[in-house]
């Protein structure tokens, strides 16, 4: 008899010692947070403002302050789903060694995954930084004097009006020091599960590429196909939360 995708999934799981979950924005849809190219998503609202246009534009970069208000309405109130707690489970059982993720919601964190062992590709938006000198700075105050009369913000320490989320804009380099972890992480996984990702954006979708490559076996669980599944050892089609919970065997 042929195995539902689910009872496949809990038995690759069952198989492995080195996970390392890969996680897009589709993980967190069913916290409240839209991903981008689903029907409803950010990408049928707003078009991506470019790094170099936000450095070249201080019309772009008020623009990304209007639409951190925006976003942040959902952002700042979710919460850990389904699909975050059965991640959690699996590190915590120590059977998964890191989750490497493109979301910038601090989700995983929040559902109790030790922050080091949390992988931000696309950064976090949860602060912002001066792109001159790396001051880190906090949100709420900026956003605060932008809703008044749209004060743009600037570094305290060096007077720089390049401040930014500290997430990773579409054109703008990766962070060196998060890409060789998550290269490590591939490198050593026996399994690796994309989740939610639909596999488009480069470089970080090189991560399930690279682990095929270095022999661990690959799942990807996402609700329509993706670029990368003609690679995949098994491809589940299905919604996260449900599906993951029952193959970790959440209660
Ligand atoms: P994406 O929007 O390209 O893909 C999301 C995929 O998840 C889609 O294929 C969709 O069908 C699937 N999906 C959505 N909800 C699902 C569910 N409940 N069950 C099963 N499948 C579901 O997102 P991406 O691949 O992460 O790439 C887009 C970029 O957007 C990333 O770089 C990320 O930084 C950024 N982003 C992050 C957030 C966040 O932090 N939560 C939200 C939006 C966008
Ligand atoms: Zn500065």
């Amino acid at each position: 008899m042929s195995q539902l995708p689910v009872d496949q999934l809990r038995a690759l799981i069952g198989d492995a010692q080195r996970i390392v979950i890969f996680t897009g924005a589709g993980i967190s849809t069913e916290s409240g947070i839209p991903d981008f190219r689903s029907p409803g998503g950010i990408w049928t609202r707003y078009k991506p403002i470019m790094f170099n246009d936000f450095m070249a534009s201080r019309e772009s970069r008020r623009e990304t302050w209007r639409r951190k208000i925006e976003t942040d309405k959902t952002m700042t109130v979710a919460k850990p789903n389904r699909g975050h707690q059965a991640v959690a489970a699996l590190v915590n059982r120590g059977l998964c060694t890191a989750v490497i993720t493109q979301n910038i919601d601090g989700l995983h964190q929040a559902s109790g995954v030790p922050a080091e062992q949390v992988i931000e590709l696309h950064g976090n938006s949860t602060y912002a930084k001066c792109l001159d000198c790396g001051t880190r700075m906090e949100i709420p105050p900026i956003l605060a004097a932008f809703a008044r009369d749209e004060t743009m913000p600037e570094c305290p320490s060096c007077g720089s009006e390049y401040v930014k989320t500290a997430t990773i804009s579409f054109g703008q380099s990766m962070p060196e020091a998060e890409m060789r972890r998550a290269e490590i992480a591939t490198n050593n996984c026996d399994l690796m599960i994309a989740i939610g990702s639909s596999l488009q954006v480069y470089p970080a979708a090189g991560f399930p590429i690279l682990a095929k490559r270095v022999g661990a076996k690959l799942a990807i669980l996402n609700r329509e196909p993706t670029e990368l599944d003609q690679y995949a050892d098994l491809v589940v089609n299905d919604e996260i939360g449900p599906t993951l919970g029952a193959a970790v065997g959440l209660n």
